[in-house]
């Protein structure tokens, strides 16, 4: 294991399979992807709806028809070589990394750059303390979808979900479709947080009840789950006495929300955004580690995989172009770093900075509101000055919102941009 290589890639979902691509695409001659299912492609593989594509491949795809897409770009690439049934352990700021295989064994892994893809995970019961005893049939909506997408076995009959999120409302459908009776979806926000074209194909096509501001107080059933309590919530989230009613299942599906897995950014001491739980980068995915890059769900959770390959391209170039520069002895000048803000009902934005470069090239921001609206603007701010400005019809927490800077705005910019947003009266 003598190789000195330009990438390595921790993770073989979509991100780094894209950023695979874009990084022999951009220079890159070593590119390793280690990987520690058994087969790359992520967590697309048993998401095997359609929906998936339109934008990045202007196609609609299903999850493993868009993880295919992504690997034909880089099975044949002379440069890039796959390690699958490979699980990193550690990555050290000087851009080796640690990982094992039954191939192998341990491995020290040298590189001039890394990028981080490890994606999400589910949260738990756990992370929500839903009281009551612990019987079985609570599974993830992930961990459902595996069961029946892959392993061909239901978890049970009569379902109730929590959670409104893209995962919920795609779970609630595919279990109609298996046979079973999805009794309620139930949301303890006051708006779901799922996409609207899921919201309408998943429950309202199927006539599946969601009960908004609403939340599980008790889990009934000692062996086997036989009912929950649900009850209405207030404006702080908590149960209001007098609102419970109870729901007849066997399984509980939850759909409570994902986490960045960054245990090893946190092992590096990379600087992660206490909100979106995902490492602070630039507009090339830089992190605060100087050549370790990050793209994907690992920065922060896309509802849309097709954003997560855009990204992972950015990232893949620029770790290439940064290996080539590491291979011919130069130094990059450290940029000056434009801070953005968000202001106003923006909860968060992807890149954190912007490092000010003369390359040229406009750079996405990508942002989630606070709360839903509608008839909204978005103004960009430069020092006080609005730079940029687009009306939009409704914004949702659930849906990101992509705006582009142009390159000569980008060139202007001081200090710092605050992006805002307001309703229109
Ligand atoms: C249950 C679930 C269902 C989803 N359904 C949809 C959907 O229907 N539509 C949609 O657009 N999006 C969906 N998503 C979001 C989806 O995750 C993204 O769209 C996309 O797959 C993210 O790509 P990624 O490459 O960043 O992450 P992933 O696809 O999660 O890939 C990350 C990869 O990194 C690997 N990895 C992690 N840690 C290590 C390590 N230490 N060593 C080696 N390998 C490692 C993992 O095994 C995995 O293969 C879903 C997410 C989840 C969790």
């Amino acid at each position: 294991m003598g190789k000195y290589y330009d990438v390595i890639i921790v993770g073989g979902g979509p991100a780094g399979l894209s950023a695979a691509y874009s990084a022999s695409k951009n220079g890159a001659h070593e590119i390793l992807i280690l990987e520690r299912d058994k087969e790359v492609g992520g967590i697309l593989q048993q998401c095997i709806h359609n929906g998936f594509g339109l934008h990045h491949f202007k196609e609609e795809l299903t999850g493993p028809g868009y993880a295919q897409r992504c690997w034909e770009l880089v099975k044949d690439d002379a440069n890039v070589e796959v390690m699958t049934d490979t699980m990193v352990l550690e990555v050290r700021e000087n851009k080796s990394v640690i990982a094992v295989n039954p191939k192998h064994g341990l491995m020290e892994l040298k590189s001039k750059t890394v990028i981080l893809t490890m994606g999400c995970r589910e949260r738990t019961r756990g992370a929500i303390r839903t009281p009551g005893y612990r019987p079985a049939g609570v599974y993830t909506a992930g961990a459902a979808q595996r069961m029946v997408n892959i392993e061909g076995y239901l978890p049970g009959k009569k379902i109730v979900i929590l959670g409104s999120g893209d995962i919920g409302l795609i779970m609630a459908r595919r279990m109609t479709l298996e046979g079973c009776e999805v009794k309620a979806v139930l949301e303890i926000c006051p708006y779901s947080n799922g996409l609207t074209r899921n919201l309408v194909q998943c429950l309202d096509d199927y006539g599946i009840p969601l009960y908004l501001s609403t939340t599980i107080t008790d889990l009934k059933g000692k062996g086997r789950l036989d009912g929950i309590t649900a009850a209405k919530v207030d404006e702080h989230m908590k149960p209001v006495p007098g609102t419970e009613f109870d729901i007849d299942c066997d399984t509980l599906l939850l759909s409570v929300g994902l986490i960045p897995e960054n245990e090893l950014s946190r092992g590096l001491g990379i600087e992660l955004h206490p909100l979106t739980n995902g490492p602070i980068v630039d507009q090339h995915r830089e992190t605060s580690v100087p050549g370790i890059f990050a793209a994907g769900n690992v920065v922060h959770v896309h509802d849309l995989v097709d954003f997560v390959s855009e990204e992972a391209e950015i990232a893949g170039k620029y770790a290439a172009l940064t290996a080539a520069k590491t291979a011919a002895g130069q130094m990059d000048i450290p940029a000056e770093d434009i801070i953005i803000e968000p202001g106003n009902g923006i909860r968060t934005c992807v890149p954190q900075h912007i490092a000010k470069t003369a390359n040229g090239e406009s750079v996405r921001l990508f942002m989630r509101v606070r709360k839903p609206m509608r008839n909204v603007t978005l103004e960009i701010s430069n020092q006080g000055e609005v730079i940029l400005s687009k009306r939009l019809l409704v914004a949702k927490p659930s849906e990101m919102i992509a705006v582009d800077l142009p390159a000569d705005k980008e060139q202007a910019l001081k200090d710092k941009l605050t992006i805002a947003i307001r309703e229109e009266a």
